[in-house]
C-alpha cells in the first residue's frame, strides 16, 4: 500500500482507494483537466461564498448605522442598541472574512 495526495482536496491517501475518503471524488478515471475541473469548481464556490458573505456583513454594518443614526436623539433607545449590536457583529464579521482571506494564500 502506498500513499499519494488526492488530486482534488491535496490530502494524503492509499493509492488503493477508487473514492477519496476526505472529499469523495472519484479517482478510478482521474485525467489532470478533470481534476483541474473540479479544482476550479471548487474555488470558484469558496470564492462565490465570500463574497456572499462580505456582502451580508458589510450590509448588516450598514443597518447598524441607520438604525442607530435613527437613535441618535436617545442614546438609550432600542434602535441606538440596535444599531451598536449591528455595528460590532458587520464590523467584526468583515474583519474575520479579511483575515481569514489573508492567511488563506
Ligand atoms: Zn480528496
Amino acid at each position: 500500500m502506498a500513499l499519494m495526495n488526492c488530486p482534488f482536496c491535496r490530502k494524503r491517501i492509499s493509492d488503493r482507494h477508487t473514492k477519496c475518503p476526505e472529499c469523495s471524488q472519484s479517482l478510478d478515471q482521474t485525467d489532470d483537466e478533470q481534476a483541474e475541473r473540479v479544482i476550479y469548481q471548487q474555488q470558484w464556490k469558496k470564492r462565490r461564498l465570500m463574497q456572499y458573505l462580505q456582502f451580508a456583513t458589510v450590509s448588516i454594518f450598514m443597518l447598524g448605522c441607520f438604525s442607530y443614526w435613527i437613535g441618535l436623539n436617545d442614546p438609550n433607545s432600542w434602535q441606538a442598541m440596535l444599531g451598536k449590536i449591528l455595528l460590532a457583529i458587520g464590523f467584526v464579521g468583515y474583519a474575520v472574512l479579511r483575515i481569514r482571506k489573508l492567511l488563506s494564500k
